[in-house]
């Protein structure tokens, strides 16, 4: 809510400057001071030299010199220094106060913008049409309706309701009020508009009603559409998901602005069409910063990680310097595909070109480390970070929680409130996580009750799936039951999720298939549910209700979803689906493969065939096994890299029991260091033993 007492405090100087005495100056100089003026505006120096040169000729009181000064000042957004400049003249006439009113409206200051229109009016100057606009925007700007309306009369009272500029910008201060009737009423009721009050109109329908109807109607009607609007229109479709109407209307506009290409990449990006979005990439004239970092954001977002790289490359070579988005994003694609070795590179080249200064492109970085498995790189750069946010320090303490280091994440935290940085929800997320892969129960609870009680926040789905967690692996499954039972919000498949692998670690059938229920009934597609179920009645040697289960998925065309392992090997990503024979080297990796199993086997090793859910022959199952595909790339990894070489691998589903084991004899025999990400948390194995203590 501004001051509006400030209006009129604000008047109380001039009548002291009053007093001053009125300069006149020759026309001939103050031709050639206006003209510099206007050649040298470009910079604050440039400005500085400028006012210096309205001193030095006389010109302080001259009219049309300051005012040229003022929109200079305006331009570069240097409206206090604009401001000194006005105070010391004595009576400044029209044009002056309106290039002020102007200059604090267009530089984001409506309450300034409207301080000097109450004192414009004080000293008895009328306003005009090129006054009105400015205050009636101003007022939009302010989102103070009331007094806008009262604007609305200001108009008619000075005999400028039939003036075009007016009139728009009493459309469009409505329009910033959300009021679209009133902004429809005043232009139905112009005798005359222009493309700017069609545009500022339609612009209404489309950013403040999200009526693309409404706006398409009007958009027909309007007489002569120039760019403007198209790129109103086109970037409307896009941001309201109808990318198709969009792309009609774009392949019809025979001369493209960078604007529009920029939106409609963003669309096809939008709609999981990155071909689409090369294609045009490839034709535009010329491009920008988005239009780099929409192509490689939509790459990243499909996945295709290389052609992100490649791209990322190519812009260099065409000397264009990426910025905090371009890094930040390329950064994100690392993490989620483990590339550390792209990711180490980008670090040096954050470091290169001094990108550290911002924390932005220090989280991500942060991210990236623990994402991709080295907590000591991820430590030191959080660290060094200067004025660190809340999401950074939600990195780090996720990244602890995630690596299982639960007392680190624990102890990141009260670091974090004693440097007064106020948590967020995320910031729960990672500490109740922590608790969970720390088995800390009680610890769990309390900071889920202080989330309230101390910090103000209400616990979200992610939170209450947490707890499940936590309370369910600890084997109070009875309590996690209730506990989802006594819930506001509805559960999500998290927290149905979460108690159904409690169910599984302790052996539950009961609940699970409760769990299992409820998780059918809200995400049809994911198979994922059914499999730990079959599971969990293999186990059992319930091989009847095995068999049922797999009947009801295949009746309801249920599939699990297939898993999918990436390593990093020479900083290139390979990928590996089930039992995948599509990489160039395959016969190596299979041959590998026969090799890891024969000294497995000797080494005692017997493969947990419970994890095969369906009911085949118990050969056959340990044959399935071995091609997860988590053991194809960890197979590649060792075919591939020199021995010692710690493998790291990125796998989009859980790990399952059998992997799990067999990893930890790997990295035994072979002597090697692994670190698998699965979906929910980092292994490192080690000599046999893995850094989550069998309990995940
Ligand atoms: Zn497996
Ligand atoms: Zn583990």
């Amino acid at each position: 809510m501004p001051e509006w007492h400030q209006l009129g405090m604000a008047c109380a100087p001039l009548c002291l400057l009053r007093l001053g005495r009125k300069f006149s100056s020759t026309e001939a100089t103050r031709t050639s001071v206006v003209a510099t003026l206007k050649s040298s505006s470009k910079s604050p120096h440039d400005l500085k030299k400028g006012h210096a040169l309205i001193i030095k000729s006389g010109s302080r009181c001259d009219d049309f010199v300051v005012g040229n000064f003022v929109a200079s000042c305006g331009v570069l957004g240097l409206m206090d220094y604009a401001q000194e400049v006005f105070e010391e003249m004595p009576e400044p006439n029209g044009f002056v106060w309106n290039t002020m009113i102007r200059g604090f409206q267009r530089n984001g200051r409506p309450l300034d913008a409207l301080v000097f229109f109450r004192r414009m009016r004080y000293v008895g100057l009328q306003p005009d049409r090129f006054t009105l606009p400015f205050v009636v925007r101003s007022s939009g700007g302010l989102l103070e309706s009331w007094c806008g309306k009262g604007f609305h009369g200001c108009v008619f009272k000075f005999g400028l309701e039939f003036d075009v500029f007016v009139q728009s910008s009493l459309v469009e201060m409505y329009v910033e009020f959300g009021d679209i009737g009133m902004a429809r009423q005043v232009f139905n009721e112009m005798p005359e508009r222009d493309s700017v009050a069609w545009t500022i109109l339609i612009g209404g329908y489309v950013n403040r009603c999200c009526d693309m109807n409404a706006a398409r109607r009007l958009f027909d009607q309007m007489p002569e559409k120039d760019i403007v609007v198209m790129n109103v229109m086109i970037g409307g479709y896009v941001k309201l998901g109808d990318v198709d109407a969009a792309n009609e209307m774009f392949s019809k506009v025979a001369t493209k602005d960078l604007l529009m290409c920029n939106t409609m990449m963003g669309g096809y990006v939008k709609n999981w069409d990155v071909g689409a979005a090369y294609r045009l990439f490839v034709e535009m004239t010329e491009r920008d910063m988005v239009s780099w970092n929409t192509m490689i954001g939509g790459f990243i977002q499909t996945g295709r990680f290389k052609e992100a790289t490649e791209l990322f490359h190519r812009m260099q070579t065409e000397n264009l310097r990426p910025n905090d988005v371009t890094i930040v994003g390329m950064l994100r694609a690392c993490s989620q595909v483990g590339a550390l070795d792209m990711g180490k590179w980008l670090h040096a080249y954050v470091d290169r070109n001094r990108y550290l200064v911002n924390v932005v492109v220090g989280t991500s970085l942060v991210d990236m480390y623990c994402k991709c498995g080295v907590l000591e790189c991820a430590e030191q750069i959080f660290d060094q970070l200067h004025d660190k946010d809340v999401t950074a320090w939600n990195a780090m303490i996720t990244g602890f929680a995630m690596h299982g280091k639960s007392v680190k994440a624990l102890e990141l935290f009260r670091q974090m409130q004693h440097e007064r940085i106020q948590p967020n929800e995320v910031t729960f997320v990672g500490v109740l996580c922590a608790c969970t892969h720390g088995g800390l129960v009680d610890e769990g609870k309390q900071y889920f009750h202080s989330m309230v009680s101390e910090f103000g926040l209400t616990p979200q789905l992610e939170h209450y799936g947490c707890m499940v967690d936590l309370l369910g692996r600890a084997g109070l499954l009875e309590e996690a039951y209730d506990f989802i039972k006594g819930m506001p919000l509805a559960p999500h498949t998290g927290v149905w999720g979460a108690l159904l692998g409690a169910c599984k670690i302790h052996g539950n059938i009961e609940l699970a298939e409760c769990a299992i229920k409820h998780l059918i009934e809200l995400d049809k597609e994911d198979g994922g549910y059914c499999a730990i179920l079959s599971n969990i009645y293999a186990k059992a040697g319930r091989w009847d209700d095995v068999a049922k289960v797999r009947a009801l998925m295949k009746e309801r065309g249920i599939e699990k979803k297939p898993g999918c392992s990436s390593i990093e090997v020479d900083g290139k990503v390979h990928e590996f689906g089930v039992g995948d024979k599509t990489h160039p080297r395959s016969e190596e990796i299979y041959t590998m493969l026969k090799e890891i199993s024969r000294r497995l086997t000797m080494h005692g090793y017997v493969a947990r065939t419970s994890e095969v859910f369906f009911d085949v022959e118990e050969e056959e199952k340990e044959h399935a096994l071995c091609f997860h595909s988590e053991k194809l790339a960890i197979a590649f990894g060792l075919i591939s890299t020199k021995k010692g070489v710690m493998l790291r691998i990125v796998k989009n589903l859980r790990v399952c029991d059998d992997c799990h084991a067999a990893t930890k004899l790997i990295s035994k025999i072979f002597e090697r260091d692994l670190i698998i990400r699965d979906r929910s948390r980092f292994h490192h194995f080690r000599q046999g033993i893995c850094s989550c203590g069998d309990y995940w």
